[in-house]
């Protein structure tokens, strides 16, 4: 365990609640192995209380932070800069601290772009579907729509925020009664739905009558999901969630710090305390 002196730097996580997180022990090993002077801490971050919270990066000198739900969308106002992806996506996951200048940043792009490369899917003149119209699902669609598919649905319970995003990605807002057909010539699935974040949640698509070749990725990181056991029973190619989780905090780790980060060591340190929690994160 990093021991704090007057010299370390400090980073962390702005969420509510953060209890949860898998971060902390995720960058805390990272900074362990690599002996460097920083600790990272989860900051219980009330809605009402964000601009005070992003102040407080400039008062208090912390490195950068990441940012995650309630506020990704909503801290873009209280910074002075963000990057290209950021903008695109309308949401901030990864602040950092220029001398008191706070850029931000969506590693969860780079995240979902990397487990695409790592896991060898082609995404050009393919068909994609994609569940969830929430800021994960944007953040996928927008990295998905840049490597010209052939043609991308998407489907929310929220018909308005498909549209919404439909518009947006230059694809097709779809009813859940045409997800079947579409489901027959699919070739890269993403289920960016909260749906099988609990035990006994239902995969948010039958995927029985799809492709023999198509990928699914299922960005939920906390449990084995239905959909991802399903997706091994069939023999179908697969990733969850948890290597978004890995490479959006590389990507932070390597914002923050300058450093190359230790990848094997960090992912091992996500699954040691997904164990220790007993499976479910
Ligand atoms: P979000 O903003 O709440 O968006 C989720 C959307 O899915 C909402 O519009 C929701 O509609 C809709 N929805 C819920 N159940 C559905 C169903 N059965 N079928 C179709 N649509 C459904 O959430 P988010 O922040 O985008 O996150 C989505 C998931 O991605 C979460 O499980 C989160 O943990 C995961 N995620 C993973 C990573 C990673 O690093 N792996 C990063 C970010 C997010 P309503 O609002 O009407 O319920």
């Amino acid at each position: 365990m990093t021991r704090i002196n007057g010299k370390t730097k400090i980073v962390g996580i702005f969420g509510w609640p953060v209890e949860h997180t898998l971060s902390p022990a995720m960058h805390n090993a990272a900074f362990d192995r690599l002996k460097m002077n920083y600790v990272y801490v989860p900051f219980p971050v009330e809605s009402g209380r964000l601009g005070e919270a992003v102040n407080a990066i400039r008062a208090l000198g912390l490195a950068g932070v990441n940012v995650t739900v309630p506020h990704k969308e909503k801290v873009m106002k209280f910074l002075d800069g963000l990057d290209g992806y950021a903008r695109k996506i309308g949401a901030v996951n990864t602040i950092i601290n220029k001398g008191g200048r706070l850029i931000g940043f969506n590693t969860d792009a780079y995240g979902f772009k990397k487990t695409l490369i790592e896991k060898k899917v082609v995404v050009k003149k393919k068909v994609v579907l994609i569940l969830g119209a929430g800021g994960a699902a944007k953040a996928a669609g927008i990295c998905i729509a840049e490597k010209n598919p052939e043609k991308i649905y998407i489907y929310d319970i929220d018909k308005k925020k498909s549209k919404a995003l439909a518009v947006a990605l230059n694809g097709t807002a779809v009813e859940k009664t045409s997800l079947t057909d579409i489901l027959k010539n699919t070739d890269v699935l993403i289920n960016a739905t909260p749906a099988g974040m609990r035990p006994g949640d239902k995969p948010p698509v039958e995927i029985s009558i799809c492709k023999k070749t198509m990928f699914v990725y299922d960005l939920i990181y906390n449990r084995e999901t239905e959909l991802i056991k399903e997706a091994k029973a069939k023999g179908l190619k697969f990733s969850d969630g948890l290597d978004m989780l890995l490479y959006q905090g590389i990507r932070a780790f390597e914002l923050w710090t300058r450093k190359k980060a230790p990848v094997e060591v960090m992912k091992h340190a996500i699954l040691n305390e997904i164990k220790g929690r007993g499976g479910d994160a």
